[in-house]
């Protein structure tokens, strides 16, 4: 009799075991199902000026975030051609400014030159490739600029900004990637949005704009949703900015 009972409250200790190690299998396989339908983890790379959230399958960042203030463009240094340094904290293959030679589209900064010429070692972080986006001179040279503009104005008028530039992508059937002979295809954003508010006074800036003169910017143009984007937008910037992100995209 006692033997039975043995053998029985074995068998009872072992099912315990069992089912929770299924327990435990099963949750590690739904954090990675869920992962995966969140699409590959950004990479981040931190610098002193900015912080860039690299998509290793565009080859562009895919969020670059970074703090400004009047006093950051106090406008007395003057940048000079330089071209973009590889950022190291990427990982391989990275692109590299050679990559963007007679691709048609120009090097675009996310975090502007212009915002940051008040120290030589802040310019010449923004010529990291993890800031490096493909853009048509239009763009580039027009509302882009703009869009600048606005943040660097509500600096003068005193509001310390955080600030989040990325670029857009139109819906996956149409992304255009720039390949011709280059050691990694450029993925050519349809537009590029930024977010500014106020540390202060929560003041809330949204715009974007379309990467004008591209086939997409001339049209209509689908942005694709990227919820590893609207994660990082709320956990940034709070869900207003989540939300005006989810009212651009599809
Ligand atoms: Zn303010």
């Amino acid at each position: 009799m006692n033997k039975l009972l043995d053998v029985l409250r074995t068998i009872l200790l072992f099912t315990r075991w069992l089912i929770i190690a299924l327990i435990l299998v099963s949750l590690w396989v739904w954090a990675v199902q869920a992962t995966h339908a969140q699409g590959v983890p950004l990479v981040k790379a931190t610098h002193d000026s900015f912080v860039s959230y690299y998509d290793i399958q565009t080859h562009n960042p895919a969020l670059v975030v970074y703090q400004l203030e009047y006093s950051h463009f106090a406008g007395v240094l003057k940048p000079s051609g330089r071209h973009f340094k590889m950022d190291t904290q990427l990982p391989r293959p990275r692109v590299k400014d050679g990559d963007y030679t007679n691709s048609g589209f120009v090097r675009g900064h996310l975090c502007s030159v212009a915002d940051r010429d008040s120290k030589k070692s802040w310019i010449k972080e923004t010529y990291l490739t993890s800031n490096l986006v493909p853009m048509t001179m239009v763009c580039n040279s027009g509302p882009w600029k703009a869009i600048e503009d606005s943040c660097r104005y509500l600096a003068i008028l005193g509001h310390r900004l955080r600030v989040g530039r990325w670029p857009l992508y139109d819906n996956l059937q149409n992304v255009i990637q720039a390949c011709e002979a280059k050691s990694v295809c450029i993925t050519i954003p349809a537009g590029f949005a930024c977010a500014a508010m106020c540390l202060d006074c929560g003041l809330r800036f949204f715009q974007w704009c379309p990467n004008v003169g591209t086939s997409h910017g001339s049209g209509v143009i689908q942005f694709m949703n990227d919820p590893r984007l609207s994660i990082l937008l709320t956990n940034i910037f709070g869900p207003w900015c989540r939300e005006e992100y989810e009212t651009i995209t599809h």
